[in-house]
């Protein structure tokens, strides 16, 4: 199995953290034995973890133990550093870049890294996409906003004109949650507005006719299955028909650029895996479990390997194959 969406958090020290931003940088908090944790953002906790995080050896058994050959980690969201002046996140890239190089070396053919990029600046991100991929990165992770600017904004269409161009592979991630004060519990971030940020993004795409401009060398993937865009693309469609100012930058129905995307698999649920397949297309899932954090998959490609309705040639697609044709892996890596 290839699991092609899962985190790291480097072992940032506090003071690191706090020379760069003392409430928004984060850093980690080790407990004595090494083996638990808290992300913290300034001395608040934002979030308890464990060693796998920050530890490849324990990575690296977790994998054995899961049967799992090869795991693509990425940056922690909250690393993202998109609200700081451009020259400082370039500057933290750069070393979270050199991070989590560090980390998937300790077992080169376990571990491939995504890079981070200072997106709030187009030049300055295209800059570090290059020179991480030279480094040893095989794509690029994106939040999936910049502030107030969503992916049809030119600066970052530009961005993604650089990676079609420059064939870098990018895994867009939500965050930064809207809702506000509105979801304060129960981690409804999480659960409303991070599927709400994913469908987001991917209409702002497609109904900005951005697709039509970005070439379509494209490789895009969405986390958690793209959020709600599957569940509520047929909602799109039919608004696109009957309603002209959907269809003013647009000129195709929504689904007519669905396949312009891949998706990784976290969505939970046979039925919700099945919508998936059949929207997108067995050749544009992709396993991915968001480990090692509690809304991940516990058992890395279970769902994937026990919903009924698959059969083995697409099984193996998107356990391992459409990942390694996605990132340009060599033919064995699986
Ligand atoms: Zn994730």
């Amino acid at each position: 199995m290839i699991d092609m969406h899962a985190h790291c958090l480097p072992r940032i020290a506090r003071a690191e953290a706090f020379a760069v931003d003392a409430e928004r940088a984060p850093w980690l908090d080790i407990e004595a034995g090494g083996q638990r944790g808290h992300i913290m953002l300034g001395d608040r906790r934002f979030r308890p973890v464990t060693a796998s995080l920050w530890d490849p050896a324990v990575r690296v058994a977790e994998l054995d133990a899961q049967g799992v050959a090869l795991q693509v980690v990425c940056a922690t969201p909250v690393m993202f550093g998109y609200a700081w002046p451009a020259a400082k996140t370039a500057e933290w890239a750069r070393r979270m870049n050199e991070h989590v190089l560090a980390y998937c070396a300790h077992a080169p053919q376990r571990l491939k890294a995504l890079a981070q990029v200072p997106l709030q600046d187009t030049e300055l991100a295209c800059r570090e996409a290059d020179h991480a991929m030279a480094a040893g990165c095989i794509g690029v992770q994106i939040g999936n906003h910049v502030a107030e600017r969503d992916l049809d904004d030119e600066a970052l269409v530009q961005f993604l004109s650089h990676c079609a161009r420059q064939n870098i592979p990018l895994l867009v991630h939500p965050w930064d949650m809207m809702g506000g004060n509105r979801m304060k519990q129960w981690m409804l971030p999480w659960l409303v507005a991070m599927p709400a940020e994913t469908q987001l993004g991917m209409l702002s795409l497609i109904l900005s006719g951005a697709l039509e401009r970005i070439p379509d060398t494209l490789k895009i993937c969405f986390a958690h299955g793209g959020g709600s865009f599957a569940w509520l693309l047929g909602r799109a469609d039919n608004a696109w028909k009957h309603r002209d100012i959907i269809r003013k930058d647009c000129p195709h129905p929504p689904s007519h650029y669905a396949r312009r995307f891949h998706v990784d698999s976290a969505v939970f649920d046979p039925g919700a895996l099945r919508l998936l397949t059949e929207v997108m297309g067995t050749d544009r899932v992709m396993l991915g479990s968001d480990s090692p954090f509690p809304l991940g998959e516990q058992q890395i490609g279970s769902l994937v390997r026990e919903v009924p309705f698959l059969d083995e040639a697409a099984r193996a697609r998107i356990l391992h194959g459409n990942a390694r044709e996605f990132f340009g892996l060599a033919l064995g890596t699986a």
